[in-house]
């Protein structure tokens, strides 16, 4: 019976596996001590025991009585010496003795009475006085790479640290290409022009053109970055270059920088190329003062990356890719042009992309013919490409135990069943939580549109998205603006607070969701009324404090400007004043297009996403419910 293949075909390697293209040095070990004692115990045997029998001392005075001695060599702790005539048995036959030595003030005395020949013989020390402290020694080494290595040291151990790292971080050959991924179409889109460079790159720089150093891959885990940079050095059949920033925080201060040198001048003598660094994050952390100091050998790295990039010959094809799931985090140096300019967002896919990358998943697993992707696809709501990856080996696992002939339905619902359990710890939105979130994101674009002068919307999405929002409303703005209009900003603040009353008149119930969209409206009420002077009550007078915290600098609340405290009262009113009206502004907008609330919802539950131009062809249509007049703009 055929069970599904569940393993990659042989010879193709799992994405982000690496091959290191030199063989493995053997690892330093506590056996190599040990042999090395064993070895000086043979070399001592050899050394200091002269042979012949062992007898005792009596006999030895015996023999030397009875005329039977020819010589012998006192040593410092052994007499040893030759017989006139051999004795003992086969091979212990010999003429040689040996015997310990007793202190007897009458030795020489019977030797010389019984003409023996006999000298003093000085013994070599050397021996045990080296090992008494080589030992010692070679053991304290031991142990200490032992648990360096433990400590996630550097490859090699301690036997490599210093030397020069040989080490080759390339993968010539690549076997992904954009059809293994799926679901992430935008992303590919920005990356195809990178893979048309690096297949051509006299192409772009014979003009002197510049092309994009640094390309940054965000988005929540197992959404296929990693899978996205090797598919760009497949498709442009450029080496692959990849380190992950974890490996670069070692144990010895200096050896991450030193492989950073390393790798980028391997990258450079192979241009084109790619540059991967998986897991940014842990490597470019914003460079903070803690109290118990900075992490020193992460910081150097990091300086190191920063300033290779910088030295970097832009007109040499060497594209450097990151991959990160938190971008909050990481150094603003990294993203500077020249360095990390152009980030490129890889999200959890929708339904459709779901379904495709299912398709890219089954194609190595036997599938009966009733399986419906489609359905699949919209049971896996929050589903991640790994994920989805996982479910389809889990489905196939679960036809295999039942020894089936191929994976059907059944197997399919009961692998995301188990999947789902797994992920509800991971905060999947459940059916209720869609809807609001739906309702939520539809409120923001509909009072968006249908206020004038704002910026048009782009996309709306209930796609969950690994960074805390659970929907977006993205706004693609005109022109480049540089001043607001009072009543701009109104109309902002309405959109802004459009998510939440949209839940209020639709479920009737607000939520948490909105809490960030409350954040910014009031941040932004505040500002108008302490900064720009837009309350008439308060005045043409701006209350701002003097430092609002430089950019990114954490930790520090902003400094509160020199005002009384009646004053701070009337500011805190007349927020609360601009809120509530754009709060009304938004209710009476929304209310009025009720219907088109539902519609929009309902899409967006279907489809999760949905582009502005959709939106606006919804908002054109006639619908039952009359549309009120344009609201006036209210007065501050
Ligand atoms: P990330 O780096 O974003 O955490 P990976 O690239 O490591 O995710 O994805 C892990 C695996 O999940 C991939 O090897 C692939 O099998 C599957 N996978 C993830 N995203 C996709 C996708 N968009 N299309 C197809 N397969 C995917
Ligand atoms: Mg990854
Ligand atoms: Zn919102």
């Amino acid at each position: 019976m055929a069970k599904p293949s569940l393993l990659p075909p042989r010879g193709e390697r799992k994405p982000g596996e690496r091959r290191s293209l030199t063989p493995q040095r053997p690892a330093f070990s506590i056996w190599y001590v040990l042999g090395l004692l064993l070895l000086l115990a043979v070399a001592q045997a050899v050394f200091l025991g002269t042979g012949g029998r062992s007898i005792p001392y009596s006999e030895f005075k015996a023999l030397v009585r009875a005329n039977q001695v020819t010589e012998v060599t006192v040593g410092d702790q052994t007499v040893a010496g030759k017989l006139k005539e051999p004795r003992g048995e086969g091979r212990q036959r010999s003429d040689a003795f040996m015997t310990t030595r007793i202190e007897d003030p009458k030795l020489v005395e019977d030797l010389e009475a019984h003409q023996v020949k006999y000298t003093g013989e000085v013994v070599s020390r050397w021996l045990p006085e080296i090992l008494g402290w080589v030992i010692p020694l070679l053991l304290l080494v031991a142990l200490w790479s032992f648990f360096f290595r433990r400590m996630g040291g550097a490859e090699g151990g301690v036997m490599s640290f210093g030397r020069s790292r040989a080490k080759i971080y390339a993968d010539d050959d690549v076997k992904v290409s954009f059809a293994d991924v799926a679901g992430v179409d935008e992303a590919e889109d920005e990356l195809r022009e990178i893979v048309e460079f690096l297949k051509n790159p006299k192409k772009y720089t014979v003009l002197g053109g510049h092309i994009p150093k640094g390309v940054l891959l965000v988005g929540p885990p197992g959404t296929g970055k990693t899978l996205l940079a090797r598919a760009v050095a497949g498709e442009a059949k450029v080496p692959f270059f990849s380190l992950s920033g974890s490996e670069f925080v070692e144990m010895f201060v200096g050896v991450g920088a030193a492989r950073v040198r390393d790798l980028f001048q391997q990258a450079e003598a192979k241009s084109p190329c790619i540059v991967f660094i998986d897991e940014l994050d842990a490597l470019g952390k914003a460079r903070v003062q803690s109290p118990m100091g900075s992490h020193e050998e992460r910081e150097q790295t990091l300086n190191q990356l920063l300033a290779e990039m910088d030295g970097f010959d832009s007109k040499k094809a060497v594209i450097i890719m990151g991959a990160t799931n938190r971008p909050e985090v990481l150094d603003v140096a990294l993203l500077r042009p020249g360095r990390f300019d152009r980030q490129v967002l890889v999200d959890k896919p929708d339904i459709n992309g779901r379904e495709a990358v299912l398709k890219i998943h089954v194609r190595t697993v036997k599938v009966s013919p009733e399986v419906d992707l489609r359905t699949i696809a919209s049971r896996t709501v929050g589903f991640a490409g790994a994920d989805l990856a996982n479910l389809v080996n889990e489905a196939a696992l679960l036809a295999a135990r039942k020894d089936k002939t191929a994976v059907d339905m059944r197997d399919f619902d009961e692998a995301i069943d188990r999947l789902i359990a797994g992920l509800e710890k991971k905060r999947v939105m459940n059916e209720t939580e869609r809807r609001t979130v739906a309702y939520h994101e539809s409120g923001h674009a509909i009072v968006a549109s249908a206020l004038p002068g704002l910026d048009p919307v782009h996309k709306i999405s209930i796609v969950q998205r690994g960074f805390g929002a659970l929907g977006y409303t993205m706004h693609l703005p005109l022109e480049d603006r540089y001043l607001r209009t009072r009543t701009d900003l109104q109309y902002q603040l309405a959109v802004l607070l459009g998510g939440r009353t949209a839940e209020e008149i639709a479920l009737g119930e607000i939520s948490t969701g909105a809490q960030n969209d409350l954040q910014r409206a009031s941040d932004l009420a505040r500002a108008m009324v302490t900064e720009w002077g837009m309350s008439d009550a308060v005045g043409a007078v701006s209350y701002a404090g003097e430092s609002r915290g430089r950019f990114l600098e954490v930790g520090l609340a902003p400094e509160r400007g020199h005002y009384a405290e009646h004053t701070a009262q009337l500011i805190d009113s007349e927020v609360k004043r601009i809120l509530t009206e754009a709060h009304d502004l938004a209710r009476t907008t929304l209310t009025a297009r009720r219907a088109y609330l539902e519609v929009v919802t309902t899409r967006l539950l279907e489809r999760e996403v949905m582009e502005g131009a959709e939106l606006r062809e919804i908002l054109r249509a006639e619908l039952p419910v009359p549309v009120a007049p344009e609201p006036d703009a209210p007065t501050a």
